[in-house]
């Protein structure tokens, strides 16, 4: 195997790493997924810690992290947001659909996510109107689910 396995820790590295991971959420990748990345294969479940580390080690990196607001609590949330199994909201298994609430940390099924749009549409939550967004709870509305009826 003459294939290169050691990724330097610096800021151009971490720079670009950081832009395929983004990348590959915004394609909806999830941890157990791969990317290639100069030539690489990187487990996205690893990129993660592989970016927190470079925060922890390198001072340029971290300097830019603190800058940009990319905090190991980000990545962390990240990395639970693929790891998860099932829905905070409902309980039922989570397969490849799943997003964090707008209203707290809660990681969501397409269900419990389509409740959740009814709300703050009920609440006036859109575009640049975002008072409620991480505010903790969700507010309390009534809201008919997919069948009609009335759920809360
Ligand atoms: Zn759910």
């Amino acid at each position: 195997m003459d294939k290169k396995n050691v990724i330097d820790v610096n800021l151009k590295n971490y720079k670009s790493l950081h832009g395929a991971y983004e990348k590959a959420v915004k394609e909806g990748k999830t941890g157990d997924d791969v990317i290639v990345w100069d030539g690489m294969e990187i487990l996205i479940s690893y990129l993660y810690y592989m970016l927190e580390y470079f925060e922890m080690v390198a001072p340029d990196v971290k300097e830019y992290a603190r800058k940009n607001k990319i905090t190991r609590e980000r990545h962390r949330r990240a990395d639970k947001f693929f790891a998860q199994t099932h829905c905070d909201r409902c309980s039922k298994p989570l397969d490849s659909f799943r997003i964090m609430s707008w209203f707290n940390e809660q990681i969501l099924c397409p269900e419990c996510n389509d409740r959740e749009k009814k709300v703050r549409k009920a609440i006036g939550e859109s575009g640049d109107n975002t008072s409620y967004e991480g505010c903790g709870y969700v507010p309390e509305i009534k809201v008919e689910d997919a069948n009609g009826q009335d759920t809360d």
